[in-house]
């Protein structure tokens, strides 16, 4: 493996994880409760077996990182090369019904389920997967995710699903360098999740919070955040 990789990668996991935790202790929160998700679209195996390597120095009590893909496509290159470091993996992006099978065998997670027609399908397919209904709490078109008005709908119908467990919400933080905006697209997301465990108590995740705005979202709860370039350098 190239050091230059392996040593900028661990340096910079280091900063992600000093940055989790102040972030949580300035919100009165235990760092322990906040995962780090590493978002590793378009980086190389090495990059990616530097991070799961340089993890293993973490601060005692923390959870191991878990990985995170947008394109099932790129899960299924990378999964089996870094099989033998058996990492967790998550889809993070959406979804197309003809991969849910190749998706299933790598994630246990899939944090992007945004439609009835998908949960039924992975429901039909999976015995107890954990899966997130993704928001689209800032409007912008481009992105996926129900609206928050239909979130808590989805959310119920997801749950009430044989096969799978929801274990919360996620979105993608506004593309806006006002952090008061972002910070209350992430609130927007708690409320709706505290709506949703009022009834699927199983629910209690909040998976926001990306390089740039990690802060706000642990402010605001986030129990996963994902991080791409903070890690792993721009793409
Ligand atoms: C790429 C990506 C991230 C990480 O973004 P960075 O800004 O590189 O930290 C998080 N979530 C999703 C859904 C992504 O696609």
């Amino acid at each position: 493996m190239d050091d230059d990789v392996r040593h900028a990668v661990a340096a910079r996991l280091a900063v992600v994880r000093r940055r989790v935790t102040d972030a949580a202790l300035a919100a009165g929160r235990d760092p322990a409760e906040v995962q780090l998700l590493l978002a590793s679209k378009t980086m190389s195996l090495d990059a990616v077996a530097a991070a799961l390597a340089a993890d293993e120095g973490r601060e005692a009590g923390l959870a191991r990182v878990v990985l995170g893909e947008n394109r099932v496509q790129e899960l299924v290159a990378k999964a089996p090369e870094l099989a033998h470091l058996e990492p967790t993996w998550h889809v993070i992006g959406p979804l197309q019904s003809n991969k849910v099978n190749a998706a299933l065998r790598w994630a246990s997670c899939v944090e992007s389920v945004a439609s009835v027609d998908l949960a039924e399908r992975l429901a039909a397919r999976a015995a107890g997967l954990d899966v997130m209904v993704q928001v689209n709490v800032s409007d912008e078109p481009t992105k996926h995710g129900v609206t928050p008005d239909e979130a808590l709908e989805l959310a119920l119908a997801v749950a009430a699903l044989d096969g799978l467990r929801l274990v919360g919400l996620m979105t993608v933080g506004a593309n806006s360098t006002d952090e008061s905006v972002v910070r209350a697209g992430y609130a927007r997301l708690r409320a709706l999740r505290d709506e949703v465990a009022a009834s699927v108590p199983t629910a209690t995740g909040l998976s926001m919070g990306m390089s740039r705005d990690l802060e706000p979202a642990i402010a605001e709860g986030a129990t996963i955040v994902r991080i791409g370039s903070a890690v792993f350098g721009a793409r």
